[in-house]
């Protein structure tokens, strides 16, 4: 169940969020939503992002997670308020190593592979990751999206 994996990954970071302060929102799904997956990894998927999205945004942002069911997959929406990406930095944030601007990242720690790796996983999966980000400040939206299993293959399974 998806709900599961997301509601874990949130509470191992809901405190660092809590340390900045951060109003932190979260839905998941009303029903059960079976993903054909790798837990521990997805799990990590939903890690990396949640805490860039802590990581880069200021002290009483506003981060937000969101699970939703549509039709035969899943989206999970992680949305902030934070520093955002500059549009010209966009096409290039799942690369390895790729970080906006230097000094900015510096201060941050990290390595520039969260994203990669996240990428990964979900296309492993045969899932899709997309970024939104339309003006540095503005903050960030990442969607993750997974196929389900419907009840009849979990039969068969
Ligand atoms: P690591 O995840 O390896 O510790 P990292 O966070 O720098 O390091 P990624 O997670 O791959 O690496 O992110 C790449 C870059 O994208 C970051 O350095 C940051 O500049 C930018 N970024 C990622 N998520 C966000 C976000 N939610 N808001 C603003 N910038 C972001
Ligand atoms: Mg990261």
């Amino acid at each position: 169940d998806i709900n599961d994996i997301v509601k874990n990954a949130v509470l191992k970071l809901e405190v660092s969020a809590k340390n900045k302060r951060q109003h932190f929102n979260y839905t998941i799904c009303d029903d059960t939503v079976h993903v054909f997956a790798d837990k521990d990894r997805i799990e990590q998927v939903i890690l990396n992002i949640l805490s860039n999205a802590i990581k880069y945004t200021a002290e009483e942002g506003q981060i937000e997670v969101q699970v939703e069911l549509k039709n035969n997959f899943v989206q999970i929406i992680i949305k902030d308020n934070g520093i955002g990406i500059p549009k010209k930095d966009l096409p290039r944030i799942f690369e390895r190593f790729y970080r906006v601007d230097k000094a900015r990242s510096r201060e941050m720690g990290g390595t520039g592979l969260g994203l990669s790796i996240a990428k990964q996983i979900v296309e492993a999966h045969e899932g899709s990751i997309k970024i939104f980000s339309e003006e540095e400040k503005q903050g960030t939206t990442v969607m993750i999206t997974l196929p389900t299993v419907d009840e009849e293959n979990l039969a068969l399974s």
